[in-house]
């Protein structure tokens, strides 16, 4: 129960619906907005208004981009020989910052997961697949996290792009299992690239 006038209650309300973000943490946040100042709580407004507006989704490679095609799949510098299949938008940041790969990327949007009704065709599956009619490709590393819906998920792709005859490879597992790329430091995230073995 909470004993706090309507607009605070919304704004704890808003905040607790955040991923991670729990209802004593929501208060906290809900009255450091309440103390900031007008200009600031404007520009913050303001930064997720806009950010909002502002995404937009590369076609190429499903990864969140501000224009379409994203600055990565646009980028001459990047050869396009290989793709390094992700989960998430972040795990591609992440990659990024090792600045070790030169390919480009297909982001998933999540893995395959019966326990939470996460079928295929919710992911980013059709869009790689149709990536493969690219006569440049030679290789798909799936960098899918090294957990039971990560692992599941890089097989899964693997059968479907076994038939157009592409290296398909999965990461090393600098990482260890149960990790998140996200999280990984650079050197393990390095180290698992340049691990990467074959699958079939
Ligand atoms: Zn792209």
């Amino acid at each position: 129960m909470d004993y706090y006038s309507g607009p605070i209650s919304r704004l704890i309300e808003e905040f607790a619906k955040l991923p991670g973000v729990g209802r004593k943490t929501a208060q906290r946040l809900a009255f450091h907005v309440i103390n900031m100042d007008k200009d600031q709580v404007k520009a913050l407004a303001h930064a997720i208004v806009e950010a909002k507006n502002n995404i937009t989704y590369c076609s190429t490679c499903c990864n969140i981009a501000d224009k379409n095609p994203c600055s990565i799949c646009d980028s001459p510098n990047r050869t396009s020989d290989i793709i390094c299949v992700v989960e998430d938008p972040r795990d591609v940041a992440a990659m990024e910052r090792t600045k070790e790969f030169h390919g480009k990327y297909h982001v998933l949007h999540g893995t395959i997961s019966p326990m939470d009704s996460i079928t295929p065709d919710m992911l980013k599956i059709k869009e790689l697949v149709g990536r493969m009619a690219n006569p440049e490709l030679k290789e798909v590393i799936l960098a899918t996290n090294p957990t039971i819906e990560g692992e599941a998920t890089a097989m899964y792709i693997a059968r479907l792009i076994k038939p157009f005859n592409i290296k398909v490879t999965r990461i090393a597992h600098g990482l260890p299992v149960g990790a998140d790329i996200e999280y990984a430091d650079e050197v393990t995230i390095t180290k698992a690239l340049e691990g990467r073995r074959e699958i079939f």
